[in-house]
């Protein structure tokens, strides 16, 4: 079978290297282009990269040659870790010169018709794309994965919702380290302290925000927001991977304690039958343990991209609380961005 040409956006990054990495053995996919900064642009990859992860660079990769983020690298589809500040103009701009672009970056996902899309909760709001195309006059087009912590959440909540209707959600995360990229945060700040309001306040936005359009309905040409309140608080912590969430709800209608933990462990999801090769199965594994899960533990269940739901107790305030951790640099930006394409190639809007 040959196999679709995808270009690495930002690909020396935290998440570029991810994809690299994960693209590696892919059945559909493989990594034609990489393309940086200008400091990058020009070197070869392997010259240019500060490599983090465990495996070694991908050979084929290695000996590419970095280019700018421009139109005209040579694939049929681009996976986007740029910083958002730069995202913002480039990936418009490779989207008008006809390119699918699957990006990480916060700066279009809350754009009235750009799809926030997490396959197991709202394929259908890849409907979206047809206006999008339209507004942007072209057939290329850009998709959103989620900020690293909202993915996690979203999850329980969905499960959640689906049976007893979510009313309100209380959060507090603790998020990696290699959440704020590379070199990220300065060693002493973090070293023997907690960091919190992750972007001054930005990323609790973030949570609120992405939340409840990702949960919410593509309805009439027009995104509607899932109707519960979400209040975030965010911290950064030394841990180098993977994001903890403390939550509360409080749900809509009665539910048992057994009821809920059901909800969470039989959730299903739309995509099951289309068997993509990076969907994790289950996507929630609910664990039992009071102190579980850990970062260290627990982040790489599912090859990251499953999502541990902590035990379930009642909340005095609320109605319910338990922990959700998440891989945030797999399931939370890079796996996250290849299983969109995964469901995107299986779809038809790819070819
Ligand atoms: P990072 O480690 O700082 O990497 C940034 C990448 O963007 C590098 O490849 C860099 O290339 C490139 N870049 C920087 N300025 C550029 C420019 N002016 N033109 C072209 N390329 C440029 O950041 P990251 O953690 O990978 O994050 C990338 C994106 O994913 C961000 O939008 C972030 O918010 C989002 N995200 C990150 C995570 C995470 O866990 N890290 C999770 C979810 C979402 P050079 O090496 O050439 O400078």
């Amino acid at each position: 079978m040959k196999k679709l040409k995808v270009g690495i956006l930002g690909a020396t990054g935290t998440v570029g290297q991810r994809m690299i990495q994960l693209l590696e053995r892919h059945p559909w996919f493989e990594v034609s282009a990489v393309a940086a900064s200008d400091n990058s642009a020009g070197k070869n990859y392997a010259q240019a990269t500060r490599w983090m992860l465990e495996t070694p660079i991908p050979e084929s990769v290695a000996k590419m040659t970095v280019q700018p983020c421009q139109p005209g690298l040579d694939c049929e589809l681009m996976l986007s870790g740029l910083p958002s500040a730069i995202a913002e103009e480039t990936e418009l701009q490779l989207a008008k010169a006809g390119m699918p672009v699957l990006s990480n970056a916060s700066s279009h996902r809350m754009k009235a018709d750009v799809p926030l899309l997490v396959p197991e909760i709202n394929p259908d709001h890849l409907d979206a794309l047809e206006l999008q195309k339209k507004r942007i006059g072209s057939r290329g087009f850009i998709v959103t994965n989620p900020n690293c912590s909202a993915i996690g959440l979203v999850f329980p909540l969905a499960a959640l919702d689906r049976r007893f209707k979510v009313e309100a959600v209380h959060v507090v995360t603790m998020q990696a380290l290699s959440g704020a990229g590379y070199p990220g945060v300065a060693s002493l700040d973090i070293i023997d302290n907690v960091l919190p309001s992750i972007d001054m306040g930005g990323e609790d936005r973030k949570i609120e925000t992405e939340s409840l359009k990702i949960l919410g309905k593509w309805r009439e040409n027009r995104f509607v927001d899932a109707p519960m309140r979400i209040s975030a608080m965010t911290h950064r912590v030394n841990v180098r991977d993977g994001h903890l969430e403390a939550v509360s709800v409080k749900l809509g209608t009665a539910a048992s304690l057994q009821e809920v933990e059901s909800a969470l462990r039989d959730f299903g999801s739309p995509i099951d039958e289309l068997q993509l090769p990076s969907a994790p199965r289950p996507v929630i594994h609910l664990e039992s343990h009071v102190q579980r899960p850990q970062p260290r533990l627990d982040r790489d269940r599912g090859q990251g991209m499953a999502v541990v739901v902590g035990p379930v107790s009642p909340c005095a305030v609320l109605d319910y609380k338990f922990r959700v951790l998440s891989h945030n640099t797999i399931r939370g930006a890079a796996g996250a961005a290849v299983l969109n394409a995964e469901l995107m190639y299986r779809k038809g809007l790819l070819a």
